[in-house]
């Protein structure tokens, strides 16, 4: 991490994230990195692989702009995946080995880099919708999670959306907001289309979408959650220390978690990490991936 560490322990905004990528692929050559989708301003959704299998474990963060920290944390996870290759004397490096022979590792570090960008630099950073998210900020950027025209993305996945739509209605979001309006239909917002698309075209064998907080871990969508699911989520639990849960009424349904159980059947977890109020302090993070690490390795233990 020393390398790193100051561009990790600032705040992730899109010159961060321009500094980290450029740093990751200087220093790593089996690490690439592609665009795979543009904002609803045009920021890039930039997409991280590692290794050469068609087959794939996705990694996600920065699905809330006020949850930024996640981004980081992945970044942190991709440097210490690559450091544990070249250094080759880890006990990971044989865990990583072996995961290298069945499948690549993929990470999404900012799916909403609008929402990321508001929460940190304010509405103007909203450009020509700098007057919009100021009448629905109403004062309180820092707190904004949805895309830049208030749409919360994980409330726009195709999964019972209706659902989950009636619920928003009936708790009086019935506009666009800064946190948990679904949108006019699922998979309206470009940064939703990002995931979906990406996943509808590749092998994906389980997921992670990282949010924050709770130190919680969300395994279940419906009777279509595989049955390795539980199984999976209770070791994922015993060595971080998070709790299982299902989510509260208003969070049932529509989120990329959801999507990937209902729409592909695999294996896929919400992990909230860390404890207090959005948006996290950055110095948390080293103890939050601290806790996290043999919880992530073991993922990708088990494909
Ligand atoms: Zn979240």
């Amino acid at each position: 991490m020393n390398d790193f560490k100051n561009l990790l322990m600032k705040d992730c905004d899109e010159h961060t994230r321009q500094q980290l990528k450029k740093a990751i692929l200087e220093k790593y050559f089996f690490v690439s990195a592609d665009t795979i989708g543009k904002s609803i301003l045009e920021r890039e959704i930039e997409c991280f692989r590692i290794g050469n299998s068609d087959k794939e474990i996705l990694f996600c963060g920065g699905v809330h702009g006020s949850e930024w920290i996640t981004s980081q944390l992945l970044y942190l996870f991709i440097i210490r995946i690559a450091d544990t290759i070249i250094n080759c004397k880890s006990q990971l490096t044989e865990i990583l080995l072996s995961c290298f022979q069945k499948y690549s590792l993929i990470f999404i570090p900012c799916v909403n880099p609008d929402g990321v960008e508001i929460s940190l630099h304010g509405s103007q950073s909203a450009k020509h919708l700098e007057n919009f998210v100021r009448r629905v900020a109403k004062g309180d950027t820092v707190h904004w999670k949805s895309n830049a025209l208030g749409v919360d993305i994980n409330h726009n996945f195709n999964a019972d959306w209706q659902n989950i739509k009636k619920k928003e209605m009936d708790s009086g979001i019935t506009f666009p907001s800064m946190t948990r309006y679904g949108g006019e239909f699922p998979e309206s917002e470009p940064e939703t289309r990002t995931l979906t698309e990406y996943c509808r075209t590749h092998h994906i064998l389980s997921a992670i979408a990282f949010h924050a907080q709770g130190e919680e871990i969300y395994w279940s969508f419906s009777e279509k959650t595989p049955v390795r699911s539980l199984e999976i989520a209770q070791k994922m639990a015993e060595l971080s220390g998070y709790a299982l849960s299902f989510p509260e009424s208003i969070a049932d349904g529509g989120g990329f978690k959801d999507w990937l159980i209902v729409e592909k059947g695999i294996p896929a977890f919400t992990v909230e990490v860390g404890k207090g109020e959005n948006p996290l302090d950055i110095a948390q993070l080293p103890e939050i991936y601290a806790r996290l690490e043999k919880m992530l390795f073991y993922f990708l233990s088990v494909g």
